[in-house]
């Protein structure tokens, strides 16, 4: 691990100006996987702010009729909350469905959204990534490709994002709320938080230089029921290969997002108008496009057969 400097916060817009004023400066909160990164010399921070002393942790009532959660709070806090478990169970299914229990319980709200991608080829040192080394090349594109994104992709990188909670909360319609250096405050949609990797995948969301993230709205509940499933190599502790969340209404209108396919958590709104024609009409439209490799074309016919299932689960 390379040395680094370190502060405790003592205040939200103090740790944006902190890192916003000291080039290689990062948050860090959890840490669950920073840490990791910086034992591997891929994030090579020069100084820390760590955010863990704000009052960030709380989950409140927002007064659109919604809730406020709290930058802060752990995974496996915001999984098992009343509220959320009541209102917002894709949230709280897809949370569950993602890393173990320890990760759970260190990991954080803002973190979750934040963690890079597990491309085997972003962690191998010796290869070219353009994601940690821009302008050096993707040993994906023609490499092992069978994790990898088959929407959204570009021919700088193919990688997907690994959250599962950013999924649901892509369905659910939530918004990002940041603190910046100057300390102004700004609500970020879901669907424009983070980015597809078009020539710059090393830029991963649409937040400046130190801006911190200090919540995450949820709007007022939308009901349905509520399903998270994620497709992965083994029962637990795997990244999805394919997941899907989805909010399917009585009348079998609803809403749909996929994970493991993209840069980002993948929705399309227009292709939920084909919700009651079923899953083949509505992953059609929601993956129209796609650009395969002969390892990751599987996906297609598995983001369909997995919508399906949940339909059918959803209507019995
Ligand atoms: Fe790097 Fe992206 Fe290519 Fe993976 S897919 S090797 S993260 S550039």
């Amino acid at each position: 691990m390379k040395p680094f400097t370190y502060e405790r916060a003592t205040s939200a817009a103090q740790a944006a100006a902190a890192v916003a004023g000291k080039p290689g400066a990062k948050f860090v909160a959890g840490g669950t996987n920073l840490l990791d990164l910086m034992k591997l010399q891929i994030e090579k921070p020069t100084h820390l702010v760590d955010v863990n002393t704000l009052a960030l942790d709380r989950i409140e009532p927002a007064n659109d009729g919604g809730l406020r959660i709290g930058a802060l709070v752990r995974n496996s806090d915001l999984a098992a909350d009343p509220r959320v478990r009541r209102d917002y169970g894709v949230l709280s299914r897809a949370l569950v469905a993602g890393a173990s229990g320890q990760l759970r319980n260190m990991a954080t709200t803002a973190g979750n959204l934040l963690q890079r991608t597990r491309c085997p080829y972003f962690y191998d040192t010796n290869l070219p990534c353009n994601k940690r080394v821009p302008g050096s090349g993707c040993s994906a594109l023609g490499g092992v490709s069978r994790q990898h994104a088959i929407v959204g992709t570009s021919d700088a990188c193919i990688a997907t994002h690994p959250s599962d909670m950013a999924v649901a909360m892509r369905v659910l319609d939530a918004t990002v709320e940041t603190t910046r250096a100057d300390g102004a405050t700004r609500r970020i949609p879901m669907a424009d938080f983070h980015r597809l990797p078009g020539d710059t995948p090393h830029i991963e969301s649409t937040l400046q230089a130190g801006e911190l993230i200090t919540a995450v709205h949820l709007p007022r509940p939308v009901g349905g029921t509520q399903i998270y499933h994620k497709v992965r190599d083994r029962a637990s502790y795997a990244f999805a290969l394919v997941s899907v969340a989805a909010i399917v209404q009585r009348d079998g209108t609803g809403r749909v997002a996929l994970g493991g396919v993209a840069h980002k958590p993948w929705r399309v709104e227009a292709a939920e108008a084909e919700m009651p024609s079923g899953a083949r009409a509505v992953t059609e439209r929601l993956l129209a496009g796609a650009r395969t490799t002969p390892e990751n074309a599987y996906k297609l016919a598995l983001a369909e057969r997995t919508l399906a299932a949940m339909l059918a689960q959803a209507r019995s």
